[in-house]
């Protein structure tokens, strides 16, 4: 019977050691959003919710109808320029009248809590200390927290999107494990997958792999999140392929979960850059 790799159990554990930091530290968080994106919108109100359980301040920019562009970049500049703000995010995704890169590319390095600058993808590159995208980071918290050291392991990661498959392959890579990077052109998905001591999931596609496309024995991280009919499915057959895992995320409950806690957890670790703490 497959571990289950239980997210929510991993969530609780950060957000305590958070919450604990936020008791001692000052930690003020800006969330930028423009557009009415419902996930983005939902989402928002989530983080800002866990954020006042766990004691971070928040300050919210929110404009559901146009600004320009010159104008978000001012607000970042000023926030960029505020010693007290920690952590800035800019929501996702931005209306397309935004030039998106553009605009996280002001955020600095150092409060960039969702390591989407390429001053970070730039420490994550070259293993060096920064602020990474949170479901990578999630991923890697899961395997310490069941023990699942990566060394010396056959890794594949479906999926090589900058925000999760390629950070999660490269963070499995200075984990010293061997790593296959698969995406829509891959082809033969199931007999590379098959390869995988550890497989992470990060496609999009509801129950795309299955049963078959694992080894005995694998551990599988699903960060997929898919609505179907109104149930959230991940990218992997959860039923089929826990028969052949040695342990495996749920979803919902397993990565999603952690992600949160990723994102907070990354706001502590910017205070410690930005004050040394
Ligand atoms: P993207 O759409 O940016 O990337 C999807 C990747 O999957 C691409 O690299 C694409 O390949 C690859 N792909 C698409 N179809 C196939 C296929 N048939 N076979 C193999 N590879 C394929 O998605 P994201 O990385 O942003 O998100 C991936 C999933 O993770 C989504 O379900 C999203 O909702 C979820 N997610 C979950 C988070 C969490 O915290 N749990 C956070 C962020 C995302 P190519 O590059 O060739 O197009």
């Amino acid at each position: 019977m497959a571990t289950l790799l239980e997210g929510k159990v991993l969530a609780r554990r950060l957000n305590e050691e958070t919450a604990e930091y936020a008791r001692n530290h000052q930690l003020t968080l800006a969330i930028i959003q423009a557009g009415n994106d419902p996930a983005s919108l939902a989402y928002r109100e989530f983080k800002t919710r866990q954020a006042h359980k766990l004691g971070i301040i928040f300050e919210e920019y929110l404009f559901d109808s146009y600004v320009p562009q010159a104008e978000i970049e001012s607000l970042i500049d000023r926030l960029n320029k505020r010693p007290e703000i920690i952590g800035i995010l800019l929501e996702q995704p931005l209306p397309g009248e935004y030039d998106a890169q553009a605009l996280m590319e002001l955020i600095a390095p150092e409060k960039d809590i969702d390591g989407v600058t390429s001053a970070n993808a730039a420490r994550l590159y070259f293993n060096k200390p920064g602020l990474f995208p949170a479901t990578a980071e999630a991923l890697m918290s899961l395997l310490d927290y069941y023990d699942i050291d990566p060394k010396g392991k056959e890794a594949v990661v479906v999926g090589r999107s900058n925000i999760v498959g390629k950070p999660a392959a490269l963070l499995l890579l200075h984990r010293h494990a061997t790593v296959t990077v698969c995406h829509s052109r891959t082809e033969n998905l199931a007999e590379v997958v098959r390869r995988g001591d550890i497989v992470v999931a990060a496609v999009g596609k509801a129950n795309l792999l299955k049963k078959d496309y694992f080894k005995e024995g694998a551990v599988i991280l699903d960060a997929g999140y898919n609505l179907v009919q109104g149930q959230t499915t991940g990218d992997v057959d959860f039923k089929g392929a826990s028969t052949r895992a040695s342990a495996i995320t749920p979803v919902p409950g397993g990565v999603g979960s952690v992600t949160t806690a990723a994102v907070f957890k990354n706001l502590v670790k910017a205070h410690g850059l930005q004050y040394g703490a």
